[in-house]
């Protein structure tokens, strides 16, 4: 029996690790770019998630001859115009930190009275035939000034999720992994190729 093997376009251990847990039975060989030694940087030159989830799909792809998903999320602030958005890994500057870029969320968000907010996921899912699509997932909620719970990455510690009481970092992985845009974007994959056999 040929085993199914994916490539995670990326390097991010948090989302890695909830993508395996997601994809668990989907593949029997989920790989990511830490896999791989001699993979070029792939730069997100893309103006929208869907670009970029495209970019490092395509690019992962098209090198290792393997069928991949790049995936391209970030938090979208209402009262900041949509940002971080696409720059939501480097909000803070080239390299920052998840605490750097939490305080800078903070600073700019000081005063202001609208919190609210969504992290938003596009799936690029690219096969070697040659296939190309798209899955999204939103996940709604609000900004609170300090940080609260431990577990998950990014923002987690300061995106509150009223359904619950509590920020992302306080739910844990399980509860996250059920209602998170991620997860909300993996199900509609996982439900492309359940409609494909
Ligand atoms: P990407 O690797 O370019 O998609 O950047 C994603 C960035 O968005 C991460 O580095 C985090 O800062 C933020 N982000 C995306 N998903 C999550 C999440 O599930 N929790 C918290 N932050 C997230």
């Amino acid at each position: 029996m040929n085993r199914r093997t994916i490539v995670i376009a990326t390097k991010n251990n948090g989302k890695l690790r909830e993508f395996k847990s997601i994809l668990a039975d989907a593949y029997d060989d989920i790989l990511s770019l830490t896999d791989f030694d001699d993979i070029p940087d792939i730069e997100e030159t893309g103006f929208s998630f869907r670009e970029n989830a495209l970019i490092k799909a395509k690019a992962t792809s098209d090198f290792l001859g393997m069928d991949a998903i790049g995936d391209d999320s970030g938090l979208v602030v209402d009262a900041l115009g949509g940002a971080p958005g696409i720059y939501s890994a480097r909000y803070a500057g080239d390299g920052a930190s998840d605490d750097e870029n939490n305080k800078k969320l903070l600073s700019e968000l000081k005063g202001e009275k609208n919190k609210s907010a969504r992290f938003v996921c596009c799936i690029a899912l690219v096969l070697v035939n040659g296939t190309q699509e798209f899955f999204e997932g939103e996940c709604c909620g609000q900004i609170i000034q300090e940080k609260r719970g431990e577990s998950g990455f990014g923002y987690d510690p300061v995106f509150y999720v009223p359904q619950y009481e509590k920020t992302m970092a306080e739910l844990g992985p399980d509860i996250k992994n059920s209602i998170s845009h991620r997860a909300i974007a993996s199900e509609k994959l996982l439900s492309y190729f359940s409609n494909l056999k």
